[in-house]
Formats: C-alpha cells, structure tokens, sequence
C-alpha cells in the first residue's frame, strides 16, 4: 500500500464536476479528504490523503492531472524519536513494510528508514508516541 498527502487545485471550469469520486471506482484508491474548498465558477483546492498501490496511484494522479487538476505532494517523512522509544513492539504489528523491525536476541525496535512508505500508521499505534511525522515542503507531481 501507498499512501501520500496531496494538495489538488481544481481549474473553475472543472471544480462543479465528480472527477475525485472516480479515483475509487475507476482506479481503486482510497482517499480521505481532509480539507476543500469548492466554490462554483471559482478555482478549488482540496486536502486529501490517497491510498492504493503505486500503480493504481500513478494512474489515478495522471487521470486527475488529464483533467487539469493540479496535483502537489505534501512531503512528509517519519522520524522516530529515540529518547522516547521504550522498544515495546507495538508499531511492528502494524509497518506492513518491514521498516519497523523487532532485532533478535537483543529484542529491540529497529528502524529502517529506507523500507518506510510513509504512510504514518506507526504514529498513533506508539503509545508513548516516539513515531513523529515532519512536514518537508511540497513538490508538484509530473
Ligand atoms: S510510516 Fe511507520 S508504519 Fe508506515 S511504513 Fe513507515 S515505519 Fe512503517
Ligand atoms: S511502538 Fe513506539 S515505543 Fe514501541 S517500539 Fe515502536 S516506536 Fe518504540
């Protein structure tokens, strides 16, 4: 599963048509829309967070941008606070990536950071919450 923060711009001849409800249907993503602004005749921007496989997504990204809609990534990235890491394991259970890994014999919690999608499900299963997201600035998508 991929899973990114997009910011979409909606050109005023286009804001008035269902172009998002297709990304489900037609390219079988999910997406969860945190923010929009929809005003008719005026360009509207939406918040949202898409969800799919990387194939699907790309085709759901190129299908938005066939319809003049801008698409922007808002850049995160996941940190994990060691100072506040108590190694329990519970993020294992749910980094379907592997990037959260429990070492043997040692029984710790590591990190790789490499392997990590991003897509923040680690951050409210870390009950002293040590799995933080930054924000790294936005990136148009081609
Ligand atoms: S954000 Fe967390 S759960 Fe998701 S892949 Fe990265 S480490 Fe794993
Ligand atoms: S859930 Fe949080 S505290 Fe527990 S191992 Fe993972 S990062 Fe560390």
């Amino acid at each position: 599963m991929y899973s990114r923060m997009l910011v979409l711009r909606f050109p005023k001849t286009e804001v008035e048509k269902p172009i998002v409800c297709y990304l489900a249907s037609d390219f079988n993503l999910t997406f969860n829309i945190l923010k929009a602004t929809i005003l008719p005749r005026k360009e509207g921007v939406m918040v949202m967070e898409l969800s799919g496989t990387r194939k699907d997504f790309k085709k759901g990204v190129q299908y938005l941008k066939e319809h003049r809609v801008q698409v922007q990534a808002v850049g995160q990235d996941i940190k994990r606070n060691t100072t506040k890491c108590t190694h329990c394991g519970a993020c294992t259970a749910v980094c379907f990536t592997g990037a959260l890994s429990i070492k043997r014999p040692e029984m710790t919690v590591v990190f790789n950071h490499k392997k990590c999608s991003v897509c923040a499900l680690c951050v409210p299963a870390c009950p002293p919450r040590a799995m933080e997201v930054r924000t790294i600035g936005n990136t148009i998508l081609k």
